[in-house]
């Protein structure tokens, strides 16, 4: 496929789009790219997600209601197996295929370099793909496991701020809250994203995730325990949403395996032919490259837009952020120098 019919090369290599993100289309009028994003926000990755959802409920989970009552070391191990090898398959696929053959070379890709050719001491073994990989299975999978077996102990013990809701009596309801998962998502991330980029716990915690600044599937999940325990705790809104254990399941699974969206690192994955399948990685790119951008997704709840921290890839977002970060270090000079003046000199 062209890239060059929707983007634009620079001398590095490095891939941009030609038009910049928007956010969700009803927020501003655009009534007309309606339709367009209805099927983008269905199909196929939310689809994908409820899909993967109904198949643990109905082949793992239901069958074994029982057995998550009182805290089974067996079921667990279980379920850390199936998140561990659904992972393995999804996110490792798109590895093998785009970074270790690179079937599409950069076609699409924002920036031109893979990770295997940049070592750094940042990393354990000095590789971010044995880094992000080793995090990956053996920090945040077991945490991810361990805060669904939490909801499903709720869950079996009935434990839950108003009550459990069943699908005949309340499938309106639990239709509307299924379509707003991907906004509790967005809100949720947001608010624990934003707050880990503040001082110490950006430090102590989240530079941990962000030392992959050129991410790649296995970076999605490459995080600190604390965040990761914060990234997952997400399904448990729905112990005080009136909910459904499916949809707190499409809930987490969406976060799970759709953590690797931002960090796919292409526009488009080429699938053969003219058929691709959009990333939507993008906004999450940004961020990466430059850390106070873009602290939710793409805008269906758009927060970085009304507080400011809003890239959309454009010249002029690029303009807003530089002046942004000029105020903030013009601010921190006025304190330093403030701070300073008040000690009287020794
Ligand atoms: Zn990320
Ligand atoms: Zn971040």
């Amino acid at each position: 496929m062209d890239d060059t019919s929707i983007g634009t090369r620079d001398k590095r290599g490095n891939w941009t789009p030609n038009k910049p993100l928007q956010i969700a289309p009803f927020w501003e009028g655009r009534w007309g790219k309606m339709a367009h994003f209805v099927i983008e926000y269905l199909w196929p990755w939310n689809t994908f997600h409820m899909v993967v959802s109904l198949a643990y409920w109905f082949l793992i989970i239901q069958p074994n209601l029982d057995a998550f009552k009182t805290f089974s070391p067996e079921m667990t191990l279980i379920l850390y197996a199936i998140n561990a090898g659904g992972i393995f398959v999804m996110y490792g696929s798109i590895e093998l295929f785009y970074y270790v053959r690179r079937k599409q070379g950069t076609r699409f890709k924002y920036n031109s370099k893979f990770p295997s050719e940049n070592p750094s001491d940042v990393f354990w073994f000095k590789s971010q793909n044995i880094d992000n990989f080793l995090r990956t299975f053996f920090l945040s999978i077991p945490i991810w496991t361990l805060v669904q077996v939490f909801f499903l102990w709720c869950f079996t013990n009935g434990i839950h701020a108003f009550g459990w809701m069943d699908w005949q009596n309340n499938w309106i309801w639990l239709v509307i809250l299924t379509l707003l998962v991907p906004a509790i998502h967005e809100i949720h991330f947001f608010c624990g994203h934003w707050l880990i980029h503040q001082g110490v716990l950006y430090k102590w915690i989240h530079s941990i995730h962000h030392n992959s600044i050129n991410p790649s599937p296995w970076s999605s999940m490459s995080m600190h325990p604390v965040e990761s325990t914060f990234f997952f705790s997400e399904m448990l809104w729905h112990l005080i949403i009136p909910s459904n254990p499916i949809v707190a399941l499409f809930q987490l699974n969406s976060t799970g395996y759709g953590a690797i969206n931002g960090h796919i690192g292409f526009e488009k994955l080429e699938l053969g032919g003219e058929a691709a399948l959009d990333s939507h990685a993008y906004a999450h790119y940004l961020h990466h490259k430059y850390f106070e951008v873009n602290y939710g997704g793409e805008g269906l709840v758009p927060l970085d837009k009304w507080f400011g921290t809003w890239h959309d890839g454009s010249k002029e977002s690029d303009e807003l952020m530089k002046e942004r970060f000029k105020k903030k270090k013009e601010k921190l000079r006025a304190k330093q120098a403030a701070k300073s003046g008040a000690t009287p000199a020794e």
